[in-house]
C-alpha cells in the first residue's frame, strides 16, 4: 500500500482483516483534518470497520479511498466513476451521495458518454473519479470540472496530466482528505453491499 499510509488494514485471522485509522491526531495534517496525510501514523490505530474478507482488502480500501475523494468535490451533478458496474467503488459512491453515480469502465465508452449528455448540459460530467488514468478523466470532464484522484500519483501504471491540460481545461484535482466522513455515511446494509461487491 503506497501512500496514506495512516489508513491501513490489519490482519485479524481466519482470512479477515479489518481497515484501520493510525492516524495521529496531532500532526498540522491532522489537525487540518486531512487525516489521511498524517506525517506521524501511530502504532495501534483505531479499528475502523468489523472484520471483512482479506482477500477483499485492497478493493475496499480503494473504494473507500475513492469515496473520501469524492466527497470533497461539489455536489449536485452528474458523477462518472471510473470502473465497473457493481464494483465496490461504484457501489460505495452510490451510498455516500445522492448524486447521480454512472459508471464507466472507460470513460471513452458511447453509451457512458450518452448517459452523461443526456444530463448535462455541457454533455460532460462535472465530477468524475478518476482510475489510474488521471489524464483520460482531465480530458472527460467538463471544462471547470473536478477530477477526484483517490490514489496518490506514485502508483505504478497511473498517467497523470500536464499541467498544461489541467490549465487549459480549468479543471481541479480532488484528493481524499479522511476516511471517517465515508464510513459514517454507510449504513450497515451499505457497508455489507459494498463488502459484497469487493
Ligand atoms: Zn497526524
Amino acid at each position: 500500500m503506497t501512500g496514506l499510509r495512516s489508513f491501513d488494514a490489519i490482519d485479524v485471522g481466519d482470512g479477515t482483516s479489518v481497515l484501520l485509522d493510525r492516524s495521529c491526531g496531532t500532526c498540522p495534517s491532522c489537525r487540518g483534518g486531512a487525516t489521511l496525510w498524517c506525517s506521524r501514523p501511530a502504532g495501534g490505530g483505531r479499528t475502523l470497520t468489523s472484520p471483512v474478507p482479506t482477500a477483499s482488502v485492497t478493493a475496499l480500501r480503494e473504494a473507500v479511498l475513492a469515496a473520501a475523494a469524492l466527497l470533497e468535490a461539489p455536489r449536485g451533478g452528474t458523477v462518472v466513476v471510473v470502473g465497473e458496474d457493481g464494483s465496490p467503488q461504484v457501489v460505495m459512491a452510490r451510498r455516500v451521495v445522492a448524486d447521480v453515480v454512472l459508471a464507466a469502465p472507460l470513460l471513452a465508452d458511447q453509451s457512458v458518454r450518452a448517459q452523461v449528455a443526456a444530463r448535462e448540459p455541457s454533455g460532460r460530467a462535472p465530477v468524475i473519479v478518476a482510475g489510474a488514468d488521471v489524464r483520460a478523466a482531465v480530458r472527460a470532464v467538463r471544462r471547470g470540472g473536478h477530477v477526484c484522484v483517490p490514489a496518490p500519483s506514485s502508483g505504478s501504471g497511473s498517467i497523470q496530466p500536464s499541467v498544461t491540460e489541467l490549465v487549459q481545461r480549468e479543471v481541479t484535482l480532488v484528493a481524499p482528505r479522511r476516511v471517517t466522513d465515508v464510513l459514517d455515511r454507510m449504513t450497515r446494509d451499505a457497508w455489507a453491499a459494498t463488502v459484497a461487491a469487493a
